[in-house]
Parts: structure tokens; sequence; C-alpha cells
């Protein structure tokens, strides 16, 4: 098995699981950007959201709802956190098994998105 996020999600990886069922599973990020940094994934390997629309958007709505209760389990569902879904090579997607990212435990600052871009790199 190739994929690092399907070889986490069977157990033959180590990482820091926070939940798992038998559609989803929890853990954190190897290289946390914030304090809170956790990726939702599917079980099964999806490569991106793209493959999702044709019919399998339920697990979507998991996904979703499982970052609710890690961020309240981390007691930081009501100051706030941000979801993001890196979808494809332009976004910067470099593991190609769909995962959610939770990212919290401090306040951002109040500037957008503050999306940086590949021909503005120095
Ligand atoms: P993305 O750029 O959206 O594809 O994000 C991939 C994320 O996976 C990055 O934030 C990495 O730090 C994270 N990551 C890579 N390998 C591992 C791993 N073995 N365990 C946990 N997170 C990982
Ligand atoms: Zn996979």
């Amino acid at each position: 098995m190739q994929c690092i996020f399907c070889r986490i999600v069977a157990g033959q990886l180590d990482s820091d699981v926070l939940y798992q069922d038998e559609e989803i599973t929890a853990f954190r990020d190897i290289r946390p950007q914030a304090p809170t940094h956790v990726l939702i994934v599917p079980n099964k390997h999806v490569s991106s959201v793209e493959q999702l629309f044709d019919g399998d958007s339920p697990l979507l709505l998991r996904m979703f709802s499982k970052a609710h209760d890690v961020a309240e389990a981390a007691g930081i569902a009501d100051k706030g956190y941000r979801l993001v879904i890196n979808t494809g090579p332009d976004a910067g997607q470099v593991i190609d098994h769909l995962h959610l990212h939770l990212l919290g435990g401090k306040a951002m600052r109040p500037d957008g998105l503050a999306l940086r871009w590949k021909d503005e790199m120095t």
C-alpha cells in the first residue's frame, strides 16, 4: 500500500489518531501549522473532493461534522477555527488522499485568506 494516509487508516504507519470509525479517521498533522492541527480523512482512498461529487458527498458532511466534534473536544469550537481542503496541484495538495485540515487554537490575523502564490516566491 503506497498511500501514506491509507497506511495510517490501516494502522500500518504510526500516527496520533484521535478518532476512527468505519468511514473516517482523524489524526494529528505531523507538521502542525497551528496549536490544533488535525486531519480528517475518509478511510477509503478518495484522491480529492473532485472524486466525491459523483455521489458520495454525504462523506464530506461526515468529515465536516467530525471536525466540529474534534474542535469541541479541543475546546476551540467557540473561539473558532479554520477548515481547509486543498484540492489538486494548483491548490498545493501534496497528499492525494482527501483530507480536511482543522486549524485552530490561536487567533488568526483578520487579513482574509492571506494566500501565497507560487509565481511570487522569492
Ligand atoms: P496538503 O498540502 O493539503 O496535501 O497537506 C498534507 C498534510 O499532510 C501536511 O500538512 C503534512 O504535514 C501532513 N502529513 C504528511 N505526512 C503525514 C503523516 N505521516 N502524518 C500526519 N500528517 C502528515
Ligand atoms: Zn489513500
